[in-house]
Order: structure tokens, then C-alpha cells, then sequence
């Protein structure tokens, strides 16, 4: 079997190579000055392994001439030559997959429904990625690693049969799959660590200290950094934020237990808050409650999204729904602020969409809740969510993990 191109670098750059090439990669556009510093050497002796990658043809270096006054330093990048990733979601009506190069373009997004027979599922997304990869041209010898997410789901079909998510199970078949198929490495993770990678790239590797990623959407999810690493936890799972027994909600979920949080904040939470006050409102319920169900309930991101335009306008229904969600997702938030002491929360959602009719009343209520010494220094920041954000995060996430793990490789001693 054809070498891996990861295997590859790996057996050709010595150690000190090696690390100085994940540095490029990693730090993002830097300076010699801070290749120096993350690696730990001196000066001249960092200069020297650069010019060897340069002269492989590995790295490039520039200058921003943008950088204002003075002469600005040389930049260092990886080539465009040197790889490319792949970041996959597969979320729970569309999977996303999002091709980068190493340093994070965007070389190509791809977006497909998932509802596919349930035959074989897993050989079906393997035979995407492929497919994906091999249409625009690129070759999978180009490939240096493959990000997968996936959200953990109890019942992994819906009432007529087809698959409505993945299992972590499912998510380590498809991704021993993909590395045995294939021959390129699929680090897995689950989805409210990816939309971290995604936004938080280079504080995740600097700060050592603790931060905490939450997201909204069809999933729910909660990830804590500590630092700079996703802690697992006993099982590697890490926190769970969605099936938080909250005060507010009796609604039954589908992991069978009732009054979950993802049962009220979900998008499908949303969807069915907006059903049940339609009913009271005569302009909005011939819009919600066409079918038994609602049709908010068929199609609730796009539900989602119309209601967060509507509060974002100063429409009153709209403002009260979408502040009633800030203020419990404050709330259960204060929580984890309460529990991890994170010096960063980040809140990923289309919710914010809405502005500060949203971001207020969980600003309010995270602050309302928590002792005042746990949230005097918290740095509090909101991101929108678009739909390819969480498989590009996968690719970052493929792109840090393969540079980990080139670092980490341990050369042939020959003792035998
Ligand atoms: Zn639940």
C-alpha cells in the first residue's frame, strides 16, 4: 500500500524539522521570532531549519505588507503544495464536508442530505468523501488527514426508518473505515469541540488556562478546555449540555427521559415553543399549524431562522420568544461558569443572530446567576453559526491533530 503523505513527512524530517514545520502550521502566518519561542530554541538555529524546509519546498515565507510602519518580519506558511485536509460534519438532516489546505482556505464545501437508506450507511459516507475528494481533482495522496464530527444519538432511526444521526459508535466505524479504505487518518470528534477549533484555533494552543464552548443548534452541546485540550472526561465523551434536566421544560426527548434542555433550546425545541404560542396568535398559526404536527415541526431551522428575523426586526412575538431562550440559556449556563471557573465562554448559535435581543437577556441572566467573583473577569463572547462552520472546524481540528502527531513520531532506533 501507497505510503500516507503524513507517513511520508514523517520518515523523511528529522525531529527538529519536524517540530519547526508544525510550528508553521499550527501558529498560523508566524514570525521567526515566535517559531522561536514555541519551539524552544534559539535564533539561528531556528533560522537554519527554516531555510531547509523553504529549500524542500515545504514552507514559504512572506511579508505582510500591510503590517503598518517599519520593514515587517518574514512570515512563515506552509505551501500550498504541502496538503490538504478534510472536515466532515455529519449532521442530523445534512452532512457538510469542507476541503482546506493547511492553512485553512477553503478549497471546496460540499453539502448533501442524509437521508440515505439504511442499508449501509457507513459505506455510503466512505464512498462520499471519496467521491467528494476525486471530483474537483484532488488526490488522496494529497490528503494529510480527515476531521469527522458527530453527535451521539440514543435512537439512531426515526419513526419511518431511516437514520436521523449517528452514534459515536457509528462515527469510529466510518472513521476506522475511512483510515483502512483510504489510508489517511480520520480523527473523530464530537461537534461542540470542532465548532471550538473552528473559531477558537489559536487560543486553544496558547492559553493555558480554562475556557468553555457551548452551541446551539439541531445538537446541543457543551465542550470545556482545559489547558488548551477538550477534556474527555472518564469515557472521552467529555460534558453533556443537551440532555440537562432543567426546571423549565416537561417535554419528552428522544433519549426517553423527559424535561431535557435540547427539549426547549434545540432548533426542534424552538420549533415546537413557536408551534404552541402560533396556536394563540391567528396571524402566525396558519403560518405554524397547517399540518397536526405544525409545519415549524417539518422544517424547524428554517422556523428557527424566520423567528430570529422576526425578534432581530422588533417584532414583539418574535423578541419575546427569542429573549426567553437568552435568558434560560443563561441561566443553565451559569452552571458550567459556576462549575469549570472557564476565563472564556463562547455561545455559538443562529440565535445571535437576533442581536442583543438575544445576547442581553443571557449576558443578564449568566451574570444574575453566578457569584459575582465568577463572572467579574469572564470574557463572554457570541458567534452566528452557518451551516459549514462545525466541518470546517473538523478540518482545523484534522489539521492539529496530524501536525501532533507528526511531532510525535518516533523515529527508527535500529536496536534491533
Ligand atoms: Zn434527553
Amino acid at each position: 500500500m501507497q505510503k500516507s503523505l503524513l507517513a511520508n513527512l514523517q520518515s523523511v524530517l528529522s525531529s527538529d524539522l519536524r517540530s519547526t514545520l508544525q510550528s508553521c502550521v499550527i501558529l498560523r502566518r508566524p514570525d521567526r521570532d515566535q517559531i522561536a519561542s514555541f519551539v524552544g530554541w534559539g535564533r539561528s538555529k531556528t533560522d537554519s531549519l527554516l531555510l531547509e524546509l523553504q529549500n524542500s519546498g515545504l514552507i514559504q515565507r512572506y511579508r505582510d505588507n500591510e503590517a503598518g510602519q517599519g520593514r515587517p518580519p518574514y512570515l512563515y506558511a506552509p505551501t500550498k503544495s504541502l496538503g490538504i485536509v478534510v472536515g466532515i460534519e455529519l449532521g442530523v438532516d445534512t452532512d457538510h464536508i469542507v476541503v482546506t489546505d493547511l492553512r485553512q482556505n477553503i478549497l471546496e464545501t460540499v453539502s448533501f442530505s442524509n437521508e440515505r437508506p439504511t442499508a449501509d450507511p457507513i459505506a455510503e459516507i466512505v464512498q462520499r468523501v471519496v467521491r467528494t475528494i476525486e471530483t474537483p481533482g484532488y488526490s488522496l495522496k494529497e490528503i494529510i488527514g480527515i476531521g469527522l464530527s458527530a453527535a451521539i444519538q440514543f435512537n439512531s432511526h426515526n419513526a419511518s426508518g431511516r437514520i436521523v444521526s449517528f452514534t459515536n459508535e457509528c462515527a469510529n466505524l466510518i472513521g476506522s473505515q475511512l483510515t483502512k479504505e483510504l489510508n489517511i487518518h480520520v480523527y473523530v470528534g464530537r461537534p461542540q469541540v470542532m465548532i471550538a477549533y473552528d473559531t477558537h484555533w489559536r487560543t486553544l494552543i496558547a492559553d493555558k488556562t480554562s475556557f468553555v464552548s457551548a452551541f446551539f443548534a439541531h445538537n446541543v452541546g457543551i465542550s470545556h478546555f482545559v489547558e488548551g485540550k477538550p477534556y474527555g472526561g472518564s469515557s472521552g465523551l467529555g460534558a453533556d449540555l443537551g440532555h440537562l434536566k432543567i426546571p423549565f421544560s416537561n417535554r419528552t426527548c428522544y433519549c426517553g427521559r423527559s424535561g431535557c434542555f435540547r427539549t426547549i433550546v434545540s432548533y426542534e425545541g424552538v420549533a415546537q415553543t413557536l408551534s404552541e404560542r402560533a396556536k394563540l396568535i391567528p396571524q402566525l398559526a396558519s403560518r405554524y399549524t397547517r399540518s397536526p404536527l405544525g409545519s415549524a415541526i417539518d422544517s424547524p431551522e428554517s422556523a428557527v431562522r424566520e423567528v430570529v428575523q422576526l425578534a432581530r426586526n422588533g417584532n414583539s412575538f418574535g423578541v419575546d420568544l427569542v429573549a426567553t431562550l437568552g435568558e434560560q440559556i443563561g441561566s443553565t449556563l451559569s452552571s458550567a461558569v459556576s462549575l469549570f471557573h472557564p476565563s472564556a465562554l463562547s455561545i455559538h448559535s443562529c440565535y445571535v443572530d437576533a442581536g442583543p435581543v438575544f445576547t442581553d437577556p443571557v449576558t443578564i441572566a449568566l451574570r444574575r446567576s453566578c457569584l459575582e467573583l465568577y463572572t467579574e473577569n469572564l470574557e463572554i463572547d457570541f458567534y452566528g453559526l452557518s451551516p459549514q462552520n462545525i466541518a470546517r472546524g473538523s478540518a482545523s481540528f484534522a489539521i492539529i491533530r496530524s501536525m501532533e502527531e507528526l511531532v510525535s513520531y518516533q523515529e527508527d532506533t535500529r536496536k534491533r
